[in-house]
């Protein structure tokens, strides 16, 4: 929306009619009353399309929400975003780093701050109970106090002898009891909003998007009075919907062929798109409870993985397993490609549909279906206890994480991790 217009101004002021133009001027209200406006106006448009619309997950902006509920649908709900959440969050400490703890509160004890916060939002959605406890452990749990943490996600009580607080400077706890109260009061101040903190979303494709567009349309240049945003947002629409090799196509699409630099270019974006895609973090591993092996009366199965990749978050494509001349194997259908380096390794590649090895088609199934066939063969033997090469670090995190994914927990419960 703008509420300028370049020709018309230019016409205005040499004091003549405007030639023929698609006007860019469309709103003449504040400019604080915009954004409400277009949120009312993208709604309406969304639901004239036939989509029906019960959550808007935003930003703490109370008037668009309320416009869109008075003009809209006095029944939407909103919902807030996670990164402007973790954003407030620091915010707020950085503001005790300014104004009362410029040495003892540094911006890496910040950035650990935050994590703890946000893994604590991530790893207790729909929970706002837990969350709370988890809230409130955090600044105990920084100065030294784990009475009030849990075995879930504190490294002491996972481990008491050997923790020492790594991230935070020289690996000693915090100790200065007035930020121990101020960091406790802005928790507790989060705290009491856990119903919505329980229950966030995230708008990073929103944001990524954004992204996309402020490279191609700077606010600091003034491009929204003549037509030349037009141009710049769908340029972004393109990036977004077809990826890096966007401009190629727009040239081949007018008949043109792409210069070597473009083709080049756009191969390096997506090499790029691929490695940040693969960075992602995989989900915490579950947790895994050390027990001494039992006596005698158990029976040794052993097992192995072929996945899609090297990685912790690849998934699994082979499931193998034996104990004494029983064996059982199962072939799993993924839900992403095959990886090279894995396929090196495996000789299995999969093109979407259906799973080969060395060329010839597979029988694979689901991941649920392989589970529940590896938990009946594994009620066949009495005790078993699984063992793997490798497998504390990779195949034991793989599997437990397919079992709590599936919700097949009937079978981590007969089985006994040894690690
Ligand atoms: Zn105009
Ligand atoms: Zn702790």
């Amino acid at each position: 929306m703008s509420t300028s217009c370049r020709i018309c101004e230019h016409s205005e002021r040499k004091g003549c009619e405007p030639k023929e133009h698609t006007c860019r001027k469309n709103w003449s209200g504040s400019a604080k009353a915009m954004e409400p406006a277009m949120a009312v106006k993208m709604i309406k448009n969304i639901k004239s399309k036939g989509h029906t619309l019960k959550t808007l997950v935003m930003d703490d902006d109370t008037s668009t929400i309320c416009k869109v509920r008075e003009e809209v649908d006095p029944d939407i709900e909103k919902c807030s975003d996670k990164n402007h959440t973790f954003k407030n969050f620091t915010n707020h400490l950085f503001t005790l780093q300014k104004e009362k703890y410029k040495r003892i509160l540094s911006t890496k004890t910040i950035t650990h701050i935050k994590k703890c916060f946000a893994y604590a939002v991530s790893s207790n959605r729909g929970n706002p109970s837990a969350l709370k406890a988890n809230l409130i452990a955090i600044p105990h749990h920084l100065f030294g106090n784990h009475s009030t943490c849990d075995s879930k996600w504190c490294r002491y009580l996972q481990n008491k002898e050997s923790y020492i607080p790594r991230n935070l400077p020289y690996g000693r706890y915090l100790s200065d009891t007035n930020l121990h109260e101020d960091l406790l009061h802005l928790v507790s101040s989060f705290a009491g909003q856990v119903d919505k903190l329980s229950s966030l979303e995230s708008t990073q494709g929103n944001e990524n998007f954004n992204y996309m567009v402020s490279r191609k349309n700077p606010k600091n240049n003034f491009y929204s009075g003549s037509e030349s945003t037009s141009g710049r947002v769908a340029a972004a629409v393109c990036e977004k919907n077809l990826g890096p090799q966007y401009v190629t196509k727009v040239n081949e699409e007018l008949s043109l062929s792409p210069g070597s630099f473009t083709l080049k270019d756009a191969e390096r974006k997506m090499k790029k798109r691929k490695m940040n895609a693969e960075k992602t973090i995989p989900p915490p591993p579950p947790q895994h409870i050390q027990v001494p092996l039992p006596p005698d009366d158990y029976y040794r199965v052993y097992f192995d993985l072929e996945t899609t990749g090297l990685g912790l978050s690849c998934e699994i494509i082979q499931l193998a397993a034996a104990c004494g001349n029983e064996c059982f194997s199962c072939y799993v259908m993924p839900k992403s490609p095959v990886q090279e380096q894995a396929t090196r390794v495996t000789g299995m590649t999969f093109d979407g549909t259906t799973l080969y090895k060395r060329g010839l088609p597979l029988d694979a199934v689901s991941l649920d279906e392989c589970l529940s066939s590896f938990h009946l063969w594994l009620t066949g033997i009495p005790k078993p206890v699984l063992f793997a090469h490798n497998c504390r670090q990779f195949d034991s995190i793989i599997l437990c994480r397919a079992i709590s994914n599936c919700n097949f927990h009937v079978l981590s419960e007969c089985i006994i991790w040894i690690l």
